[in-house]
């Protein structure tokens, strides 16, 4: 099919709850990507940075065609080997006692939520369901999660919304403590905001949150479903901010590409989830569960050193262009926030550079490069030639 008889087919067939770019995505290989047409792209993406190792990545393949070959799927009634496996390694790596798997990232945090509330009320009993999230967050878009959410334009429309939220502002201990109450059981924060504009929270104050955590005896829960699994080049965050989370939501790059997330617990947590208390149709899928303990194998310490020195590589050269339309960088790793100035707007960039061949996503004013983990020295160089190129 040609581009246009792909648009209208979707505009036709498809919801229109997003806008999407003029460009039908055909194929890829590592960090480039062809569309319908035959064009070249450089994905500055890894989709909203799920394709971790990049498309069509030949031990990933291996991993996925081979599970696909001998189960696909089989419910959580029964005992799978990459179930086990994808969990143990999970754990192993970062001193978590177990772990749920499930589809997606809203689910995780749903399964996160959901942990705290029970984990609560198992010792202290009702009344005590309140979790303390930060403004400018990003949870999800189910109804608990938009709620989590501590952005006022997404607590629109679809009331009644789950209550048990307060927000705290980033950064402001003082803020934290001041909508703390008898009622709170829980802190859930991202380490780096992302959708919010890829912005990380200071050591200080995430120091602060966990001792007053273990002070009031609330969980402190992360949100790792976007800067999760090498990422910001630790396998999660919280190893780089020096605390350890009562639990942590994962999802996007989990899996390089195929739907999949969860969450772990630490010890305290590892008992609250009991038979009949919180399940799943499709969580823990074999195919994406082996896909996932393919992309853990992959992420070793020489490959994580690599995220760090590949993303200090491009926030370096996006600064030293200095063109008139980008301002800072900001961010951890392979997640990179550029402040957007001169009167342009995120959208308007990122419309031009996509035209150009380059793929990049926007986070609230600024515009995000999240790129597959395995991108090469060559691709990042023409990612940013298109860069130089299409703003200069
Ligand atoms: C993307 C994202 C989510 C939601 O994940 P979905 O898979 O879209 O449900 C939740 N939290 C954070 C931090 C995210 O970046």
């Amino acid at each position: 099919m040609t581009f246009q008889e792909i648009k209208n087919l979707d505009e036709q067939y498809v919801m229109h709850s997003y806008s999407r770019f003029p460009v039908a995505l055909d194929r890829g290989k590592g960090a480039t990507l062809w569309d319908a047409e035959g064009r070249e792209y450089i994905d500055f993406t890894s989709g909203i940075g799920v394709a971790s190792l990049g498309h069509a990545d030949e031990g990933w393949l291996e991993a996925v065609a081979g599970q696909a070959g001998k189960l696909a799927h089989i419910s959580n009634l029964f005992y799978t080997e990459p179930y086990a496996k994808a969990a143990a390694a999970l754990c192993r790596r970062t001193g978590m006692a177990n772990v749920m798997f499930g589809n997606s990232g809203a689910e995780a945090n749903e399964a996160m939520i959901k942990l705290a509330r029970k984990w609560s009320f198992d010792k202290y009993g009702k009344g005590r369901g309140t979790v303390i999230t930060l403004n400018n967050s990003f949870h999800g878009r189910t109804i608990t999660t938009l709620a989590a959410t501590g952005q006022e334009k997404f607590h629109n429309y679809f009331f009644p919304f789950t209550e048990g939220f307060r927000y705290a502002d980033a950064n402001d201990i003082g803020s934290v403590e001041a909508v703390a109450g008898h009622d709170v059981c829980a802190v859930m924060v991202e380490l780096v905001q992302g959708e919010g504009g890829v912005l990380p929270l200071d050591q200080e104050f995430v120091s602060r949150v966990a001792e007053l955590c273990a002070k009031r005896d609330w969980l402190l829960l992360v949100d790792e479903v976007q800067t999760g699994v090498g990422r910001t080049g630790s396998l999660f965050a919280f190893q780089q901010y020096n605390i350890q989370p009562d639990a942590a939501s994962f999802a996007k790059g989990i899996a390089g590409g195929l739907p999949f997330g969860g969450v772990m617990a630490g010890g305290k947590c590892r008992d609250v989830f009991s038979p009949g208390t919180h399940g799943t149709t499709f969580g823990g899928n074999p195919i994406a569960a082996a896909a996932a303990c393919h992309v853990l194998d992959r992420l070793d310490g020489a490959f994580l050193a690599q995220v760090e020195e590949k993303g200090a590589y491009l926030r370096a050269q996006v600064e030293e262009m200095d063109l008139p339309c980008l301002g800072q960088t900001r961010g951890l790793g392979l997640m990179i926030g550029i402040e957007v100035k001169g009167g342009r707007t995120n959208q308007e960039l990122a419309a031009k550079l996509i035209e150009k061949g380059l793929l990049v996503l926007t986070a609230g004013p600024g515009l995000r490069f999240l790129p597959p983990l395995t991108i090469t020295q060559e691709e990042m160089d023409k990612g940013l030639a298109i860069l130089r190129e299409a703003l200069g």
